[in-house]
């Protein structure tokens, strides 16, 4: 059984770390603390983690494309080969139930898997070859050849809400391992035993595929050490899952230095749902209790998590309203994944309950676990909603705003005037479809991901997802941090001009990768 030793891992080691071990994970159901100590990455520690991770980096990005996928795969098989230790540890940390941590590990390890798929296909390296026409008039062609190489060293902050998923090994490190960048986690304070296992089931695989073993470390700290990680001029690029205000402060702390590098950030969004007016009237009382699923998942800890509804006023929405106070009547406070988080939950639901224009339609029922406040809807009007723009900001967790809008207009208007989302949802019927018509092209300005029925939490991972949108839901609304496309955010192009053949890298000369010869597929 791999044991939990509150070590920093770099270089394929363990190591005890310089400053006062003074850091230890909390259960959030109970508020215990859970041992072992954690050392914390000082800047020493960064420093030589991200010079280890530039010294691999040659290496590992010329690496041959099976042996990087293998890599993906190992991991996969190392994560799994955890078996009941990573769930229980994971359960502990996070107050996540069992079940739902041995699904998040089974994307996990698919997203892996699909990874190293991609990795054979060679579609992403974008191969492009320009061939020489010596003849040409009036000035010759030169041959020019184009390959995707990776950007360098990734710093990969990992998320709370999924420590597997968009943690240690999760989509950034995925993405970024498969483009051939060395990747350096600072791991999320809020389940560092976990991320240790996972980063131990890293080192091992780094092991059995022979790579150089600064292609990975896992950095615990304070804020200092993310800083210190997004400063060091080895690092090129950020991934980030987690809140606007850490997102915006790494984006900061990137632009300022003497190269700035880009910040790959998922922050704050409120995936608006539009019910339209037909399928209002059909569906009351189905959506009504799908939405309350969808709110109360977890208790709500989901970036896609719906908590703003638009929906038109008249008899229909109140029938609906009424299904949704029972359905949540019937829904129980479940911890949240820190103190902090719960008492950020609790502030932001406290100041939509007292605001004068707004109405609190319900709550759930309260539950017997620390850092655990029952789910709540509040209803707003259209009017209110424009004035007010604090009601647009996110509440994380199960907390959600329904706006009541006099007519279609209003409810194209409120579209236009919201800040950029990772989704937006229609619930619609047949007869709806004039009226999303209006609606698509808004949506499209300021979405990622459109879904037509059903609810935006559950993200799947595959080769056409969006997960991102404009700013404020990432930094970057051309990219995605979900699914095979992700990878696009740790490449960049090269192009080689009139080189000999044998200085061409590998990939440009193995005939059997795809490529786009003259502008044309082959
Ligand atoms: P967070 O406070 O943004 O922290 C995420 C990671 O970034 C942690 O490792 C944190 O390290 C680091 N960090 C934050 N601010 C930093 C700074 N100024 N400089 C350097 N590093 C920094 O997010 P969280 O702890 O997961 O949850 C807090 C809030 O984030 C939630 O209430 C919610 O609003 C939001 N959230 C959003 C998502 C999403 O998917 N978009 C997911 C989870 C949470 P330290 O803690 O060590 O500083």
């Amino acid at each position: 059984m791999t044991a939990i030793t509150g070590d920093i891992l770099i270089g394929g080691e363990a190591l005890a770390g310089a400053g006062e071990r003074s850091f230890r994970a909390t259960d959030p159901k109970t508020g215990a603390s859970l041992e072992p100590a954690f050392a914390f990455a000082g800047e020493a520690e960064v420093d030589r983690a991200a010079r280890l991770a530039w010294e691999s980096f040659d290496a590992f990005r010329e690496t041959p494309l099976d042996l990087r996928a293998r890599f993906l795969e190992a991991i996969a098989d190392e994560i799994e080969a955890l078996g009941d230790t990573l769930i229980e540890r994971a359960a502990a940390e996070t107050g996540l139930s069992p079940r739902r941590l041995g699904l998040e590990r089974a994307r996990t390890t698919f997203q892996l898997r699909l990874f190293a798929k991609v990795v054979r296909d060679g579609e992403w390296l974008d191969l492009r070859i320009d061939p020489a026409i010596p003849d040409r008039k009036p000035f010759p062609r030169l041959d020019i050849r184009l390959r995707q190489i990776g950007v360098g060293p990734v710093a990969v902050f990992g998320a709370s809400n999924f420590p597997f998923a968009f943690s240690v090994a999760g989509g950034d490190t995925a993405a970024a391992f498969a483009a051939g960048c060395p990747v350096l986690v600072k791991g999320h304070p809020a389940h560092p035993g976990t991320g240790e296992l996972v980063g131990r089931a890293v080192q091992a695989a780094v092991r059995t595929c022979g790579l150089p073993a600064g292609v990975f470390a896992l950095l615990l700290g304070g804020t200092e050490t993310g800083a210190a990680l997004v400063r060091h001029p080895a690092v090129r690029s950020v991934g980030f899952t987690g809140s606007r205000g850490g997102g915006l402060a790494l984006m900061a702390i990137a632009a300022a230095r003497p190269e700035p590098i880009p910040v790959h950030a998922e922050m704050s969004s409120i995936n608006p749902v539009f019910i339209l007016p037909a399928a209002l009237a059909s569906r009351t009382e189905e959506i009504a209790r799908g939405f309350v699923d969808s709110l109360s998942l977890d208790a709500g800890q989901y970036c896609t998590n719906p908590g703003l509804v638009y929906a038109l006023d008249g008899p229909d929405l109140e029938a609906f309203l009424a299904h949704v106070e029972a359905a949540l009547a019937k829904k129980h406070a479940e911890a949240m994944l820190t103190a902090g988080i719960h008492a950020a939950f609790d502030k932001g639901v406290e100041a939509l309950a007292t605001n004068a224009a707004v109405q609190t339609l319900g709550r759930g029922q309260t539950g017997d676990d620390e850092n655990s406040s029952p789910p709540a809807v509040f209803l707003t009007d259209a009017a209110a909603f424009e004035a007010d723009e604090r009601l647009g900001h996110e509440v994380f967790g199960a907390s959600s705003l329904v706006v009541r809008c006099a007519d279609v207009e209003a409810m194209i208007e409120a579209a236009e005037r919201m800040e950029g989302q990772l989704t937006a949802t229609l619930q619609l019927d047949q007869d709806d479809i004039a009226t999303a018509r209006r609606l698509l092209p808004v949506l499209e300005r300021r979405v990622g991901r459109i879904l037509g029925n059903g609810w935006p939490t559950g993200v799947e991972v595959g080769h056409a997802m969006v997960h991102g949108g404009p700013f404020p839901a990432t930094a970057d609304s051309r990219f995605t941090s979900v699914g095979t496309l992700s990878i696009r955010r740790f490449l960049r192009p090269v192009s080689y001009q009139n080189l000999p053949e044998a200085l061409l890298p590998e990939v440009l000369r193995d005939e059997s990768l795809p490529r786009l010869v003259d502008g044309k597929r082959v």
